[in-house]
């Protein structure tokens, strides 16, 4: 037999050992989000082992599962697009919902929030980055959509802060300079909409390769996954 994967038991190791590194070395006030979408349940309960509890998924479906075969201590966070029509399925359990990019979207996380008496906490998604694949709001919508005021009266939702992801690029000083954009949107945000507000504190930034970047412009959490999880296998379709 051909060994092609590593070892379970290693693994496991690098798992644990990738987790407590990395915690050992976030500043204080900085979050661990691990950032587990495409990897297997057993991969969850090794860095769970490790005393891992937040962790990100991006496909509401893949979330759902894992949270039902999953310890219920476990924080899920949806970091993925927000589809309307897949919030329903998430609303009964999800902790944070990272990607709201429309009045829309909250709208609708509202109304399922609702219907299940909870009050989820959701990030605006920014648009920092050159790249136009990626999605979010751009400052200027954003601020276009909190002065309507229509989002005040929406009280199953609570925005905590913002959400970011810089551009893909091996050019740090463009990834620092989109850093400081969400972070100056976050602190006119705060000042203009959320002072009274002192859970309006969340700067979801930086992935495996930027996040030390992130924190030193002023993340509070960070999402990593293949620095914890080792490189995402994407199944491919067989016609
Ligand atoms: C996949 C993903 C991450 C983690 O990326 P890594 O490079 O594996 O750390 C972070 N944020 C979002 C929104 C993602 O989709």
């Amino acid at each position: 037999m051909i060994q092609t994967e590593n070892m379970p038991n290693q693994i496991s190791e690098h798992i644990i050992s990738s987790i407590k590194k990395i915690k050992s070395e976030l500043p204080c006030g900085v979050e661990l989000l691990a950032v587990s979408k495409t990897h297997p349940v057993e991969y969850i309960e090794y860095a769970y082992s490790a005393g891992q509890r937040l962790f990100a998924e991006n496909k509401v479906q893949e979330m759902t599962m894992k949270h039902e075969l999953l310890p219920k201590d476990i924080k899920w966070h949806f970091i993925g697009h927000v589809q309307t029509n897949k919030i329903k399925l998430m609303a009964p359990y999800v902790s944070m919902i990272h990607g709201i990019d429309s009045f829309k979207a909250l709208a609708e996380v509202n109304k399922r929030a609702a219907e299940n008496n909870r009050v989820i906490d959701c990030l605006l998604q920014i648009h920092i980055a050159t790249e136009d694949t990626k999605y979010g709001f751009t400052p200027y919508e954003c601020f276009d959509m909190l002065n309507t005021e229509d989002w005040r009266s929406l009280c199953n939702v609570r925005l905590r802060g913002v959400m970011g992801m810089a551009s893909f690029t091996d050019n740090m000083a463009q990834v620092q300079t989109e850093f400081v954009w969400l972070k100056q949107t976050f602190y006119r945000l705060r000042l203009e909409y959320f002072r009274d507000k002192p859970t309006f504190n969340i700067i979801s930034a930086g992935m495996s390769h930027d996040y030390e970047i992130a924190i030193e412009e002023g993340s509070t959490m960070v999402r990593i996954g293949s620095a914890i999880f080792g490189e995402r296998k994407y199944l491919t379709q067989h016609c």
